[in-house]
């Protein structure tokens, strides 16, 4: 078994049968702390030995019984926010009693926990603010960010998702008020993966805001001042990056909704020097690729005869095409050729060669070509095969444009990835509408099941969650020192492999939610194989590798304390 840091207080499986740390704690103080709490879960042995007698009452619930209960109180608060605040303070009371939770209704939970819910509570993150969870590492903290990081009270962290709140979702710059974004996200690593949640670290870089509602906002949680873009910002990153190897050397730091002039930048500066990646760009390329991968069994294409045409030349954007460039190079074609596959429309009309306002990372997409103004001319001018929606502006997928992609295929693929569910580019009824059931679609957000003449589609959410999570496990497994594009290929790879032939019979592109766990495994064996290959770790590859990174997985079950 891995060696597991002095505070560990969830033990993985291997370890269920042995007696948890529970550091001397008893009575009031084991009831407060969320990583050892049972609730009413408590046997009538642990309440006499830990002085918990009439601190709980007096029937002795069982872990699924909990579940029922609490599962009921959630569905009954009138609002998906209410139900967010619900099951954040369930979090913060119990957390083997919410991962539990979460774990077993996953796809009912994980809207509510994540996209599109937490986009709300982050924009109201101020008045439904209870108990800090996660560190917030202010501007005002520069020069003792390594003491900040040891104020935390987990030693063995090794996976931290960090945010600068500048691009929240679609939503914009929300500030320090996006940390429900990493607080969300690791909470799905937990979920999805098992990656203890003792070893998640949320983290909020309070850099400012120029959201000038928050800016003039009495509530405003973070420090209300414009955002810091000048060398502030680069020495706080880069003194933030020197304190996490210090004070957490074997931690994974996924970078997570920075606004995309830091987000291109900061991956170049450190993913060859660091354990790191970008969700938006690098986990949004292989829940994609795996997308599209799925959506050729259902079209009968091939990749290699597919023109993709992107409504948003951003992070999300830019990152998928990089990686289906890899994905054609792969089958043999090359990289210019592949290259001239993607085509992007963004915020000025068409990206082409002849522009000179082009930001660094769209250059290598701009092909000598006329330009368009619209997405309907560029749709009439290069008639794509696919279609992706990652602008950020919803309804921009008009109906022409869907019926024209409908008329110039057989099965239009069309993602429209762009979140919260409002943002999104068309809904899944408008595709399936506007293409009489012929479109293959999916989204960022989930969407409802569909009906049209009769036959139900079951649209595909194109949830990042499908790989960051198997990402992340497969890299502390392998303890590997690098995350690298190669490790997001074969993700999109094994997930789209995953996909059964039931799924692609209702129109859905990627496996059940339900299935999340097998995915989050799967693809952690794969990465932690190109890790072992591509000699990114000192630890040679087990031979049971399936099965550690099985023991590897929390799971939320109670043990006993006595
Ligand atoms: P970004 O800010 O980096 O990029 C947005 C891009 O859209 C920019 O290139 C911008 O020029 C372009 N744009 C803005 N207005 C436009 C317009 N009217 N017409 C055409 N283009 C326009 O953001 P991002 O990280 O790339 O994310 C974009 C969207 O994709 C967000 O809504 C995000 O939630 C979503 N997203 C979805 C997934 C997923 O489904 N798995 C993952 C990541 C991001």
């Amino acid at each position: 078994m891995t060696s597991k840091g002095p505070h560990r207080a969830t033990p993985t499986i291997t370890a269920m049968n042995q007696k948890p740390d529970l550091h001397g704690k008893r009575g009031a103080d084991l009831l407060h702390d969320p990583l050892l709490n049972k609730g009413t879960a408590f046997t009538e042995a642990e309440r006499d030995a830990l002085g918990l007698r009439g601190l709980v009452p007096p029937h002795v619930a069982t872990l699924e019984a909990q579940v029922a209960r609490v599962l009921e109180t959630c569905r009954r608060k009138p609002t998906d926010l209410e139900k967010y605040i619900y099951l954040v303070s369930l979090q913060e009371r119990n957390e083997t009693l919410f991962y539990r939770l979460v774990t077993d209704h996953v796809a009912e939970m994980m809207p509510l926990i994540y996209t599109p819910t937490v986009g709300l509570a982050c924009q109201r993150y101020a008045l439904i603010f209870r108990r800090p969870r996660g560190l917030f590492l202010s501007l005002r903290y520069r020069g003792s960010l390594k003491q900040v990081l040891q104020n935390w009270p987990h030693r063995d962290v090794r996976m931290i998702v960090v945010t600068d709140g500048e691009r929240i979702l679609g939503l914009g710059d929300l500030g320090s008020n996006g940390m429900g974004i990493p607080v969300g996200k690791l909470s799905l690593y937990t979920a999805c993966a098992g990656v203890a949640p003792d070893q998640c670290l949320p983290v909020m870089l309070d850099v400012g805001t120029d959201n000038a509602a928050f800016l003039k906002d009495p509530h405003y949680i973070g420090t209300a001042r414009p955002r810091e873009r000048g060398p502030a910002y680069d020495a706080l990153i880069a003194e933030f990056v020197d304190a996490v190897q210090e004070v957490f050397p074997r931690a994974c730091i996924q970078f997570e909704d920075f606004g995309n002039s830091n987000a291109f930048r900061l991956l170049r500066q450190y993913r060859d020097k660091l354990c790191t990646f970008n969700d938006d760009i690098q986990g949004t390329a292989a829940v994609t690729l795996a997308g599209i991968y799925s959506a050729l069994r259902l079209t009968k294409g091939k990749l290699a005869d597919q023109r993709f045409l992107f409504l948003g030349a951003g992070e999300a954007g830019i990152g998928i095409g990089e990686l289906i460039v890899e994905a054609l190079k792969s089958e043999g074609i090359a990289e210019k050729a592949a290259r001239r596959q993607c085509w992007y429309v963004d915020s000025k009309g068409l990206v082409v060669a002849s522009r000179t306002d082009l930001a660094e990372h769209k250059k290598l997409f701009a092909h000598d070509q006329p330009g368009c103004t619209t997405l309907l001319e560029a749709v009439e001018a290069l008639k794509p095969t696919m279609l992706i929606g990652v602008s950020g502006m919803p309804a921009t997928f008009t109906e022409p444009i869907v019926r024209l992609m409908g008329k110039l295929n057989t099965n239009p693929v069309i993602f429209a990835l762009s979140n919260p569910t409002s943002k999104a580019e068309c809904t899944a009824e408008q595709a399936y509408t506007w293409t009489d059931g012929r479109a293959v679609f999916a989204s960022g957000s989930p969407f409802p099941d569909c009906t049209l003449n009769g036959r139900t589609f079951k649209p595909g959410q194109g949830n990042n969650s499908y790989i960051f999570p198997g990402v992340g496990l497969g890299v502390i497994v392998s303890q590997s020192r690098r995350v690298t594009d190669e490790m997001f290929f074969v993700a999109a790879k094994v997930l789209a492999s995953l996909v059964t032939e039931q799924d692609l019979a209702t129109g859905r592109i990627f496996p059940e939610l339900q299935r999340i766990r097998e995915v989050s495994a799967a693809i952690a064996v794969a990465v932690a194989k190109v890790a072992y290959a591509r000699k990114l770790t000192p630890k040679p590859c087990p031979d049971d590798l399936p099965a550690r990174v099985q023991a590897e997985m929390y799971d939320p079950t109670y043990r006993s304390y006595v």
